[in-house]
């Protein structure tokens, strides 16, 4: 069986997904949401997507009656996933949803409640989760090869553009920097380390106000500690390019990937040599997976459900109260 999916948000991101998913053995792009007339002709066109497995922001509800479409991606801006997803849930489709899930987590809570009532999965378009020479370093980590792990380092970042774009929006975006690119660290302490967090400390910088205004982050500096005794220092930026590493280094030996969350190919090395794993685009890896996850019940080395995301979001809310109040913030994940 094949995963048939409808894209909702067929914007920048959502057209690297459909192009990908046309290498995909177990997913096909089958159904389209849209608020734009002009661009669901181009992709009708495209992709071969019959009329009727096309919708827009008013009437998808209605593609609970499609048997054409199993699952729907939402990959519209950060504060729209959550009726994205509830929506969805709502007319038995199983969800996929862009990061960060919600602006919040007690909105990423009621998106997991919904789906659970509902019946359906919710899964997040965590990429690096199928990563290959990422997925390496924690099955090296897991065996022990760099012993007690002990220390994280992440850096994310880019230099945004566009002063008038959504991701510079709070009300579209939750935040800045952190819920959008800074989150790659959060998650990637999580899966680099195998532990959670419990506690974090953060420090904010603003270079630039006016471009990034009240409630949009540009710099944050973030600390965290695991309770093994590792510790985690990262940076999340919007105002520095190719700035995506990460550094892992325990007792015996070391892993580092840079790039790390790029579109690809990802580079990485050890204490034991180069990661070798050859490319493939992830948004193909990642939904011929999800197709597994879905149809099938798979479980992945790195889980990529609600809940897991709902962890992030836990962890980027207490980043912000620690910028806000400058005091250490306990976490329980
Ligand atoms: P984008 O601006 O290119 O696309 C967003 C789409 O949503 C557009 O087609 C836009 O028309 C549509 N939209 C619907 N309602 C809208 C509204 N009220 N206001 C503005 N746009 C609206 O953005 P993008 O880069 O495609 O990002 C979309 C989502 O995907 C974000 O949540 C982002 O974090 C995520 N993303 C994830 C990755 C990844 O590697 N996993 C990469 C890029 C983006």
């Amino acid at each position: 069986p094949v995963l048939r999916v409808a894209i909702m948000g067929l914007g920048s991101y959502g057209t690297r997904v459909a192009k990908a998913m046309q290498s995909c053995k177990r997913a096909k792009l089958t159904g389209l949401i849209s608020g734009t007339p002009s661009k669901i002709k181009d992709w009708q066109a495209k992709y071969n997507i019959p009329e009727k497995n096309c919708y827009n922001y008013e009437n998808y509800d209605q593609i609970k009656d499609n048997p054409d479409i199993d699952a729907v991606y939402v990959i519209t801006p950060n504060a729209l996933h959550r009726e994205g997803v509830l929506r969805v849930a709502a007319a038995g489709k199983h969800a996929i949803c862009e990061k960060p899930m919600s602006v919040n987590a007690r909105q990423g809570q009621e998106m997991v409640d919904a789906c659970r009532k509902a019946g359906v999965k919710l899964l997040v378009g965590y990429r690096m989760h199928f990563e290959p020479n990422t997925l390496e370093i924690v099955r090296m980590r897991n065996e022990g090869e760099f012993g007690k792990v002990l220390f994280f380092q992440g850096l994310s970042g880019f230099r945004i553009g566009d002063p008038k774009q959504w991701r510079l929006n709070r009300e579209l975006a939750g935040g800045g920097a952190m819920m959008d690119i800074g989150i790659y660290s959060v998650n990637g302490a999580r899966y680099m380390t195998g532990e959670e967090p419990e506690w974090v400390t953060a420090q904010e910088t603003k270079t630039d106000p006016v471009k990034f205004r009240e409630g949009v982050d540009e710099t944050i500096q973030f600390q965290m500690g695991f309770p093994s005794g590792a510790v985690a220092s990262c940076l999340s930026t919007y105002n520095m390019n190719n700035l995506d590493r990460f550094f892992l280094n325990g007792e015996k030996g070391y892993a580092e990937l840079q790039p790390a969350t790029g579109y690809g190919p990802i580079k990485g090395r050890t204490n034991k040599g180069e990661l070798t794993h050859p490319h493939i685009a992830h948004q193909t890896i990642q939904m011929d997976e999800m197709a597994g996850i879905i149809l099938e019940n798979k479980k992945p080395v790195i889980p990529v459900n609600g809940e897991e995301a709902v962890k992030d979001l836990v962890i980027i809310d207490a980043i912000y109260e620690a910028c806000r109040t400058g005091k250490r913030q306990a976490l329980s994940l």
